[in-house]
């Protein structure tokens, strides 16, 4: 348990926690709707600091984060617990653990930031994610490993709903290298109050808006749900969003959506049905369209926008740098695109 950031009092012992967009009002003994942070005589805590339920190695693509360190590996942590409670989760288990009553008490193993990092150094890797759950929800602890991180020369990466305020993206930024926004089911309003309750999705433009003026990487992916989130009219209304605010090299994912939790009864998203979006998505101006948890379709590579050399091949979570020279140009006509090949620290 460890004090938290980003809360004030509101009156007498109540107290208002800002950290997401939920922003929670929460009276003496009451925990907020992430289950993880409690006020306690007045004092805002966190439940879960340092506890993971998750440490270990990935490949970058994994989170996914294709036009960062790409071919690298990242050491990722989690903590259980969500600010969403989405239907649809695949990792339900871990992020609604308390919602469903799996466990009593804060689940985890017990790590310290100096821990993570020198993990982190043993596996060789380039950054650190905080991923698998919402990193929001342990934001004290990502806070304090991601500053120790900057020290070795390690990169912080979010993979992350986007419900955050911009005051705690600001309080990270200095930290935080890259992030993977995570929309579902075409960003539409309706779905997002139904299958997560999320009651507004503006809160996650905003924070794209803050990471762009933070100068935080960014690529953006998008679940898509047969049937209940798959409409066109969404995805063009979200990509045009993107082109026109956060210009047309963001790289973009169009994820497979798989029955699991309270949404097992649907069946797989099409492959047709992910091409089709796919193409849209290129028409509608996104330079770098990827489809992803269908491994071995021919839609994982990177080629050049200028010219259609290939950049980067994968396959699954395998990838292999092939048409860039040393400063990320493209070999064959010295396009830069818009791939992070080393992090500057200051
Ligand atoms: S992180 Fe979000 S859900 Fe959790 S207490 Fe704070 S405002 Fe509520």
């Amino acid at each position: 348990m460890k004090k938290a950031m980003l809360w004030k009092k509101v009156e007498g012992k109540k107290v208002i926690c800002n950290l997401c967009a939920r922003k929670c009002i929460l009276d003496n003994g009451q925990l907020g709707f992430c289950l993880v942070r409690k006020n306690i005589n007045g004092t805002l805590y966190s439940l879960n600091y340092g506890k993971l339920i998750a440490a270990g190695p990935d490949p970058i693509e994994k989170k996914p984060l294709y036009h960062f360190l790409p071919a690298s590996c990242s050491f990722s942590i989690a903590s259980a617990g969500c600010n969403f409670r989405c239907a649809f989760c695949q990792n339900w288990e871990i992020s609604q653990v308390y919602r469903e009553g799996l466990a009593s008490e804060i689940v985890g193993e017990e790590y310290t930031p100096k821990q993570i990092v020198d993990l982190t150094l043993k596996f060789g890797c380039k950054a650190i994610s905080y991923t698998y759950t919402e990193p929001t929800i342990f934001f004290e602890f990502a806070y304090d490993v991601a500053k120790l991180a900057v020290k070795k020369k390690i990169a912080n990466t979010f993979v992350t709903n986007g419900y955050m305020t911009p005051e705690a993206i600001k309080k990270i930024a200095k930290y935080l290298h890259a992030a993977t926004v995570d929309f579902k089911g075409n960003a539409n309003l309706d779905f997002y109050r139904k299958f997560s309750l999320v009651p507004d999705i503006q809160p996650i433009f905003d924070s794209l808006l803050e990471m762009k003026k933070r100068k935080i990487f960014i690529e953006i992916t998008n679940l898509v749900v047969p049937k209940v989130g798959d409409k066109e009219k969404d995805l063009k209304k979200l990509v045009k969003w993107i082109v026109d605010n956060l210009g047309n090299d963001i790289p973009f994912h169009l994820l497979r959506f798989f029955p699991h939790y309270k949404m097992s009864n649907l069946e797989p998203t099409p492959i047709e049905k992910l091409l089709k979006l796919a193409k849209i998505t290129e028409e509608e101006g996104l330079n770098y369209v990827y489809i992803g948890n269908v491994p071995g379709i021919d839609k994982e590579n990177t080629y050049c926008p200028k010219c259609g050399n290939l950049l980067i091949e994968r396959s699954g979570f395998y990838s292999r740098i092939v048409g860039l020279d040393k400063k990320g140009r493209c070999n064959k006509c010295g396009y830069k695109p818009n791939i992070v090949l080393k992090v500057k620290f200051k």
